[in-house]
């Protein structure tokens, strides 16, 4: 009988999105979910050594400690592929304001928007942007998340991008949370640079992707392609000069308007495409052909008040490995919770609670390239479990707007509790 250090056993569900992933463009069948009922899974080193039916397990390995998931469901660790994380302050009032009925052009003027983010992101030590966002992750782990990207896109200057990307890097350091690092320089134009918009993508391609290239800040470069941001054309040249300087692609694509970012995403065959509440059929077409992840954000639709909701069973059926993710920022979506996620996917998506946690775990590992390692639970992957207090898998999204966490696993240890959960019979 072989020793491991852990073996979490007994679970009512084990949920391990162990299945091969879709070819490009081809998809699984995205309403099922393998299922280990009576589950178990041994752990070693922070990582899964085997899972299977509890009695196999515990007849297989010894285990140095034991956490029982009796009556629960274990799943993978959640994934949330596109998180605006560092930031320098709240923007309550925005919401309110917009809330009351006012304009953006309104907000705007009254100091809010991403230019209130920058202003203040400016003034701020790397130290102290690092202060404010440890806070922020522990809070996304206690609710589920293990691995996240975070952007930079506050700072707009290459000065100012390199300490938010460096603040995220010491994140990554300090923190048990796996993060990825993205670049997003061109999330707006900066106010200095208003009359003059070439000069800031000049900027960016001959000193910003060069820089952050070069001191290896960044594994993506991604990009705000709207009509009134960088249109097609000027996204384009962008994209290109950072996978010309060996970075990954995302883009936030047609998330107000069919402009063609998701076609220029799939003609780039960029990583991802986020957003996408306005993409086009041919623009759906264009990401199967270039195997792009879509990547869905419903609670930036829930936080505007939007009534339109991104195409998301037109991608489903197109065989898409539909992400879901929190778009975790100031202005526009103010939650680190992946668990309201899937609630706000299954009622304004139209998802199944398969498809919403296939959409938090192995379709978002994809998103951020980490489905070697994270996404699943199989032989050989980090050992990122979430224990729920939940019967069955249908509770998520389900039971919403409460923390169904019971135990958080990071790489084989237990790294978040939550004892007020009541199990829904
Ligand atoms: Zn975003």
């Amino acid at each position: 009988m072989k020793t491991v250090d852990l073996v979490v056993r007994d679970a009512a569900q084990l949920i391990t999105l162990d299945e091969p992933l879709p070819a490009e463009g081809n998809g699984v069948d995205s309403a099922s979910l393998p299922v280990v009922p009576d589950g178990a899974a041994a752990i070693s080193d922070g990582k899964i050594i085997e899972y299977g039916a509890t009695s196999d397990i515990a007849a297989k390995y010894k285990a140095r400690s034991v956490i029982s998931a009796a009556g629960m469901v274990v799943t993978p660790g959640l994934v949330d592929p596109h998180t605006h994380l560092v930031f320098p302050a709240t923007r309550e009032d925005e919401f309110e304001m917009r809330n009351m009925g006012l304009s953006y052009k309104e907000i705007t003027l009254r100091g809010g928007g991403i230019h209130a983010s920058v202003r203040k992101l400016r003034e701020m030590s790397k130290e102290e942007l690092v202060e404010k966002s440890l806070p922020y992750l522990n809070s996304a782990l206690a609710h589920g998340t293990t691995a996240i990207e975070i952007k930079s896109g506050y700072g707009l200057t290459t000065k100012d991008e390199i300490k938010t990307l460096e603040a995220i890097a010491e994140l990554n350091k300090r923190h048990v949370v796996d993060i990825v690092p993205t670049f997003l320089g061109a999330h707006e134009v900066p106010v200095e640079f208003r009359d003059n918009k070439e000069g800031y993508i000049s900027l960016l391609i001959n000193e910003m992707i060069p820089e952050v290239v070069r001191r290896g800040l960044a594994e993506f470069c991604d990009i705000f392609c709207e009509a009134h941001v960088y249109n097609i054309e000027e996204s384009r040249r962008i994209l290109l000069a950072a996978r010309e300087a060996g970075m990954k692609l995302k883009m936030h694509a047609d998330e107000i308007e069919p402009i063609g970012g998701a076609e220029l995403a799939g003609e780039l065959r960029a990583v991802s495409a986020d957003h996408l509440v306005a993409a086009s059929d041919a623009g759906i077409e264009a990401l199967a052909a270039g195997g792009v992840a879509p990547v869905l954000l419903p609670a930036t639709s829930f936080s505007l008040g939007l009534q339109k909701h991104a195409p998301a069973r037109k991608m489903l059926d197109a065989g898409l490995p539909v992400a879901l993710s929190t778009d975790f920022n100031p202005g526009t979506s103010f939650t680190e919770s992946q668990q309201f996620t899937m609630s706000l996917a299954c009622v304004n998506l139209k998802m199944s609670a398969a498809e919403a946690l296939r959409g938090c775990t192995v379709n978002a590992a994809r998103a951020i390239c980490r489905d070697g390692t994270v996404g699943s639970i199989a032989p050989g992957k980090q050992a990122d479990l979430v224990v729920w207090n939940i019967p069955n898998y249908k509770h998520l999204g389900y039971h919403s707007g409460v923390n169904l966490v019971r135990f958080v696993i990071k790489k084989g240890n237990i790294v978040a509790r939550n004892v007020n959960t009541v199990k829904g019979t």
